[in-house]
């Protein structure tokens, strides 16, 4: 017999066949009444997979009291209750590395894209506009400083990308790193007074929420430039919307949002904008590769051996 794995939501295709194959898959998403469905196979579940969009909270962590490894989809993890699975003993493992890239190379591509308003220029050539007038000028990174906040794996892959920019770089976050000579800063206000742009990299949840405040937007001011490729919760969306309309933040390039997928419909009204639906690691190489990571730490657990990219 397979081991039984409890999936809370759906995973990329390929990731799902690769877990069936594996394992005895219980499909949370597919059951009429989820508590009854957890309930009924509580006293089998020994792991469980998770994603972004359905993760595992302390409630549910307490219905399967056999819980022993969450196996996460991604390598943001606030969506699992990490501290509530420390307590009771669970495994949570994520997908570090085999992401950045593909995520650095959005962030750079919305920065671009919200400074070189390159969904503009596609819309006002698709438009017919172009024959009649030529596209406004617009700002450019060149010579810039970018901050970042959160210079961790992502964060780091977007400074090497950016260098290559000819941007200047500048980070903030809990700790100083000794092997990068870019200016510190300790907190995102006085990084934001400091550069032209801002990118979050840092995770989301509760240690973050609002850390990309309105003062920080504030400061990054008219001309400023926002990206966020992190998590929605790490702006103050509703300042950002605000300033964004009152033209006192220049310009925004989103990927993650509050409420995803069905974010604030402020955003459809704001040309200043430029918006993508959560697609950070959304290639087929690396979903490939994070869903192997999923299926390999959930196999690593069950033969007993160490698991391959624990998280706590
Ligand atoms: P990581 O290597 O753990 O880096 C996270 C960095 O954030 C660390 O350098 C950490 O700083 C910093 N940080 C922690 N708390 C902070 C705070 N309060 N203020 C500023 N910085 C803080 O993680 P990663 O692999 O780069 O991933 C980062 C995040 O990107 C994930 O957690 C996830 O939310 C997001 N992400 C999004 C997508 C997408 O599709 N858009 C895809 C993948 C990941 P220290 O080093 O100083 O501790």
């Amino acid at each position: 017999m397979k081991p039984e794995v409890l999936l809370m939501g759906p995973m990329y295709g390929p990731t799902m066949e690769a877990l069936e194959a594996a394992f005895a898959v219980h499909h949370v998403s597919k059951a009429a009444d989820r508590d009854a469905f957890i309930a009924s196979l509580a006293d089998r579940i020994t792991a469980a997979a998770s994603t972004a969009f359905r993760g595992m909270d302390a409630a549910t962590m307490a219905m399967l009291p056999k819980l022993k490894i969450v196996s996460h989809f991604g390598v943001g993890v606030d969506s699992v209750d990490v501290a509530a699975a420390s307590a009771r003993g669970i495994k949570v493992t994520n997908t570090p590395d085999v992401l950045t890239d593909d995520v650095a190379d959005l962030a750079i591509a919305l920065l671009l894209a919200a400074v070189r308003r390159v969904p503009q220029g596609d819309r006002y050539v698709r438009d017919g506009k172009w024959a009649d007038k030529v596209f406004p000028l617009t700002g450019t990174i060149q010579g810039k400083t970018l901050g970042i906040v959160g210079l961790g794996r992502i964060g780091r892959a977007i400074a090497k990308r950016a260098e290559a920019f000819n941007l200047k770089l500048a980070y903030q976050g809990p700790h100083r790193k000794a092997d990068v000579s870019w200016p510190y800063h300790a907190n995102a206000v006085s990084l934001a007074r400091e550069c032209d742009f801002l990118v979050a990299a840092c995770p989301g949840g509760e240690p973050t929420r609002g850390l990309v405040s309105r003062a920080v937007l504030e400061a990054l001011g008219p001309e400023g430039v926002f990206v966020n490729i992190s998590r929605g919760s790490v702006v103050d969306e509703r300042a950002m919307i605000e300033l964004l309309r009152e033209g006192k933040l220049g310009g925004a390039g989103l990927d993650v949002y509050d409420h995803e997928p069905r974010i604030d419909p402020a955003f459809f009204t704001l040309e200043n904008v430029v918006l993508q639906p959560h697609v950070g690691s959304a290639t087929h190489p690396t979903r490939r590769a994070m869903g192997q990571l999923v299926v390999d730490n959930l196999a690593a657990f069950f033969a007993g051996k160490p698991l391959l990219t624990p998280y706590n």
